[in-house]
């Protein structure tokens, strides 16, 4: 339920629809709009009666809103979220490219691809230190000491770090270094995961599931809203269908009807969502075009040496070129590539 405030409405008048709704032991959130303020409702099992609402005083409507997500659908909020990222704004009009290695491999790797992704353009420096492998034999990341070198790396170079929080074990240690904790494919609906996160007070990227539904996505998102972290975007990175000649399939589609339903920003991953070097940057070329607020794009300068997904990883040299076409890509789409900014 949303409940839509008179634009003249007493700040008396707003204090008696917020005790209602924690009378019925229900959650309000205040929602300030460009014209008046609207109230949203959570934590009610079933359909409430809006005629509960319409009559008091202040009160212009109480619309039922019918999607299962509420906080992170547009019904709630029809502003678009930004979210802030040391010295950058995720979201609206502005576009942000998070490169870096799949995996933080070693002090000299990853200060050497941090200042060529730097060079190239790229705002923020990603970098898995615990990694979500298929194989329990395959390279899981320096852990901590991976962290900390990406930390190292990110300073050195002047950008904020992204980086995977794989599990409640390690959420403290992740946090304490990274700018964004990165939630993986495989973690979309770690509701346990999601609900320590939710504490945190550091930007959340939610990636897609591989089999999940738009709604099972931003419910997910919904677990990091209503329990207290709205700094959330979202990442697409491709789903698992039938088509085998990819290492999944990247629902572009979805890039527009997150943007419809939802207010929270989403950049697309065409590194895991192709799995081959050859067909980044034509994906990401179209995920500019489709309209995403970002992206993120695994580089590494030595591929064949990669301990992680070096089939997927960008020379440095091709990073750059792709980064000359997002300027001008965004451009045409109404988004604007964000200049490099000092980061304190
Ligand atoms: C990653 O970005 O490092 C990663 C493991 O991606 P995903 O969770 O999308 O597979
Ligand atoms: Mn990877």
């Amino acid at each position: 339920m949303l409940i839509l405030m008179n634009s003249d409405h007493t700040k008396a008048e707003l204090e008696g629809v917020l005790r209602k709704i924690r009378a019925m032991k229900l959650k309000p959130h205040v929602i300030p709009g460009a014209q008046s303020v609207a109230v949203g409702i959570t934590g009610n099992a079933g359909a409430l009666d809006p005629r509960e609402f319409v009559g008091l005083p202040g009160v212009k409507d109480a619309v039922p809103v019918t999607k299962p997500y509420k906080l992170s659908g547009r019904d709630f909020k029809h502003a678009d979220t930004i979210v802030k990222i040391g010295p950058y704004e995720l979201g609206g009009k502005g576009f942000l490219v998070i490169a870096g290695p799949c995996a933080v491999e070693s002090e000299e790797q990853v200060f050497r691809i941090a200042r060529k992704v730097k060079a190239a353009g790229a705002q923020l420096l990603r970098g898995g230190a615990f990694k979500p492998r298929t194989s329990p034999y395959a390279f899981q990341g320096l852990g901590i000491e991976g962290l900390k070198l990406l930390a190292a790396a990110g300073k050195e170079v002047g950008m904020p770090i992204v980086t995977e929080v794989l599990d409640q074990r390690t959420l403290e240690d992740v946090a304490a270094f990274a700018d964004v904790l990165q939630v993986g494919a495989r973690n979309m609906q770690n509701f346990a995961l999601l609900k320590d996160l939710a504490k945190v007070k550091k930007p959340v990227m939610l990636k897609r599931g591989m089999s999940a539904t738009l709604d099972e996505w931003l419910m997910s998102a919904e677990y990091l809203l209503s329990e207290g972290n709205s700094r959330v975007f979202l990442c697409e990175r491709g789903v698992r269908t039938f088509s085998d000649h990819a290492r999944n399939t990247l629902d572009l589609n979805v890039v527009p009807a997150v943007k419809e339903l939802s207010h929270l920003p989403i950049i697309v991953d065409p590194s895991h969502a192709t799995g081959a070097r050859s067909r980044v940057a034509p994906m990401a070329r179209a995920a500019a075009a489709a309209g995403a607020h970002g992206l993120m794009i695994e580089v590494h300068d030595r591929p064949r040496e990669a301990l992680c997904d070096g089939a997927q990883a960008l020379p440095p040299e091709d990073f750059a070129a792709l980064m000359k076409d997002l300027g001008k890509i965004t451009a045409a789409v109404g988004h604007e590539m964000t200049p490099q900014r000092k980061v304190r």
